[in-house]
């Protein structure tokens, strides 16, 4: 029977949360083409996630492997994913929307000729036809397009923030299948020579509940540092926009927005970011924005809930102080 398959990831020895929310989107998808939803993981020694893969969803794990497999590599993951594939025939596939589905999504789709979807975020049945089709924003965020996969397999990124995390079901249980993929080391046409982690200060941005986010408005890198300090007392992470980041002032895994990372926290702080939709693409899923702005015209009011027409440290420099003093009563 044809089913949902998921590439499930982990982070610091734990499913990513990007796994959870791939998971989240695939049991509704289970409701709606009444298949079961799979979980591909691959990896060196990857067995105890195959129970937690269970309990966020999974009916079953498909688990490889691989010496090959230790570590991301584009083509060592194309070859095993596309075995995996052969065999457990999915209608579905979905992977995450950030650097590794873009990688694996169209070689895979082509090799499985299959329908590719970048980035969808959000799909139902189509009711005249009964096919499934898929929403994903057009034209820069301006606009959103329905996209209906001609082919009856289809291969798709979701856009991560947009689904929330699948939740934990105690006891759920399902099957298990190992894989022996056959790989070569000559098959891998690159290979990866170094990997740098990138410094982790303080909280991660998209799993903070507070953002503090800065543009070109903030004229610098010293600006930010301000905005850090904020962001420290309000217990949250700091984000900019791509002017900021093409400027150099911070580095370009804190841009937000339809070409950096989608954030949905409780509380959206802007300062010197004008809106462009460009940017508004990734914090339209925030619960309450609040923008600083000296231009009382700035687009960026349109989407705020609160807005501020003043310089923007005047603004973040009594609101730290503000925070301070109130967090050591
Ligand atoms: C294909 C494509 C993809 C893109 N992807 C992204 C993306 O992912 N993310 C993204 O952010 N952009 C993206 N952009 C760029 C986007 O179009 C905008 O250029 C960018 O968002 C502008 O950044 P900004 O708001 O910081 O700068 P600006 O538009 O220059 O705005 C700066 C704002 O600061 C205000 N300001 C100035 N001084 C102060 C002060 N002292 N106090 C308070 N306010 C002040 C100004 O009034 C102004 O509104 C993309 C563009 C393209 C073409």
């Amino acid at each position: 029977m044809p089913g949902i398959l998921v590439l499930a990831t982990t982070k610091d020895g734990r499913l990513s949360r990007d796994t959870l929310e791939l998971l989240a989107g695939a049991s509704r998808l289970k409701e709606k083409l009444a298949q079961p939803v799979a979980a591909a993981i691959l990896g060196t020694e990857v067995g105890s996630y195959v129970p937690l893969l269970f309990a966020h969803g999974a009916d079953q794990v498909y688990r490889a492997e691989h010496p090959l497999l230790k570590g991301y590599q584009g083509d060592a993951y194309t070859l095993a994913l596309h075995q995996i594939c052969e065999r457990a025939q999915p209608s579905v596939v979905l992977l995450p929307g950030d650097v590794t589905g873009r990688e694996l999504g169209p070689r895979l789709a082509y090799r499985l000729q299959a329908a590719f979807i970048g980035e969808f975020i959000d799909f139902d049945l189509d009711q005249a036809s009964g096919r499934l089709q898929f929403t994903r924003s057009a034209y820069g965020g301006k606009a959103m397009a329905v996209v209906q996969p001609r082919m009856n397999s289809v291969v798709a990124t979701a856009k991560l923030r947009t689904l929330e995390p699948a939740v934990r079901e105690e006891g759920r249980t399902g099957e298990e299948i190992r894989v022996d993929v056959v790989l070569e080391a000559s098959q891998l046409k690159t290979h990866l020579t170094k990997r740098v982690q990138e410094e982790a200060t303080g909280i991660n941005l998209g799993d903070a509940k507070i953002v503090v986010s800065g543009g070109r408005g903030i004229h610098g890198s010293d600006g930010f540092k301000l905005l850090e300090e904020l962001a420290q007392v309000l217990r949250g992470a700091v984000g900019a926009s791509r002017a900021a980041t093409d400027a150099g002032w911070v580095p370009p895994s804190w841009q937000i927005g339809q070409t950096g990372r989608t954030v949905n926290p409780e509380l959206y702080l802007a300062f010197g970011i004008s809106g462009a939709t460009q940017h508004v693409a990734g914090i339209s899923g925030s619960k309450c924005i609040v923008a600083v702005n000296t231009d009382p015209a700035a687009p960026i009011f349109k989407v705020a809930q609160l807005g501020i027409v003043e310089d923007w440290k005047a603004v973040a420099t009594a609101l730290t102080q503000h925070c301070r003093e109130l967090t050591k009563r």
